[in-house]
């Protein structure tokens, strides 16, 4: 077993003098989402949510950049630097939310509700996008919609548990809100929350918006069964910045595991928890070492927006930044 490690170890560390090699040659940024694989993450040049990562992404002075995330996330980066390269290091490391759906069934809900600002998570297509008023991500879902004037219907699309969330904090009864969900998140059920604090009494519970468990845990919040104290409801971004100045020491996190990486390397003096170990993308693992690699040596796979859908779908998104700041 050693043995197998240690091969393995020098493995990964002649992959990483090859990709710094490479990166360098190619005057390359690579940004890694925080669902990514440590190795991913230690070699990243900035490692964030969403929402950050489009902003670095349109900041950087670097004509290529590596993305280290899913593919709507790299069609966000190459939609507002057009002018730069943008790589994904997989083509199918794709996301079931994002596909849950597509422009032609978003047009079909927009004739049904002809009046309604569009609002869409920013986990959907560049077409989808297109479609769009606002782009949102959880880290500013409540502010965007907070921004439309309360006598507008929103629909909102397409993460019914993030949108439902939305709607409680605003106190909003005028969203329309689309079925679609995450694998990962939808499976977490208000249980998982309640046995976890019978495990880990003192513990600080961080849950993501995206959780199948969000409405009951706002329901348990409101009626006293969750202390509020204790509970929190955050983007990956929040639970980052919460972790660093939070006086807790132990906290059960309810998102894809991979966030638990950086928030152990952050905070190596307090401990962090899986609500459910089974809480891993397939999608954000799919890119790995030798993959970044082929990326940066070959200039593949470049991620390019149709010129006439990335105007459109800019809009939305550039409102969204306009409002993030
Ligand atoms: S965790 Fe869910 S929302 Fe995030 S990339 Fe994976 S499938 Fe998409």
């Amino acid at each position: 077993m050693k043995k197998i490690n240690s091969e393995q170890e020098k493995e990964r560390q002649r992959l990483t003098k090859e990709i710094l090699y490479w990166k360098e040659k190619r005057g390359a940024l690579i940004i890694a989402h925080n669902y990514q694989i440590p190795a991913i993450q230690d070699l990243a040049d900035f490692v964030g949510d969403s929402l950050e990562l489009s902003q670095r992404a349109a900041a950087t002075d670097a004509r290529i950049i590596v993305f280290c995330g899913v593919h709507f996330m790299a069609e966000s980066a190459s939609i507002l630097s057009p002018k730069k390269t943008v790589l994904i290091p997989d083509l199918d490391a794709g996301c079931s939310l994002a596909a849950s759906i597509d422009a032609t069934e978003l047009r079909k809900w927009k004739k049904r509700y002809p009046d309604a600002v569009v609002v869409s998570y920013v986990n959907t297509s560049a077409e989808v996008k297109a479609e769009s008023d606002y782009c949102c991500t959880s880290t500013n879902a409540v502010k965007i919609v907070n921004s439309i004037p309360g006598n507008r219907q929103i629909l909102f699309v397409p993460d019914m548990f993030l949108g439902d969330y939305v709607a409680k904090t605003t106190g909003r009864k005028n969203m329309i809100i689309y079925p679609g969900e995450c694998h990962v998140h939808a499976r977490v059920r208000p249980s998982d929350i309640t046995d976890k604090m019978d495990q880990h009494p003192a513990a600080e519970f961080l849950i993501h918006p995206e959780c199948g468990c969000v409405s009951s845990c706002m329901h348990y919040l409101a009626s006293g069964d969750i202390p509020a104290n204790k509970t929190r409801i955050l983007s990956t971004g929040g639970m980052i910045k919460h972790a660093r100045k939070s006086p807790s020491k132990e906290f059960v996190v309810a998102t894809e595991t991979g966030i638990l990486y950086r928030l152990k390397k952050e905070n190596p003096q307090k401990s962090f928890i899986a609500l459910r170990d089974d809480m891993v993308c397939r999608f954000m693992k799919m890119i790995t070492l030798p993959k970044l690699l082929n990326s940066l040596k070959n200039l593949e796979f470049e991620v390019k927006v149709p010129k006439e859908i990335a105007d459109r779908a800019r809009i939305p998104i550039e409102r969204m930044l306009k409002l993030s700041k």
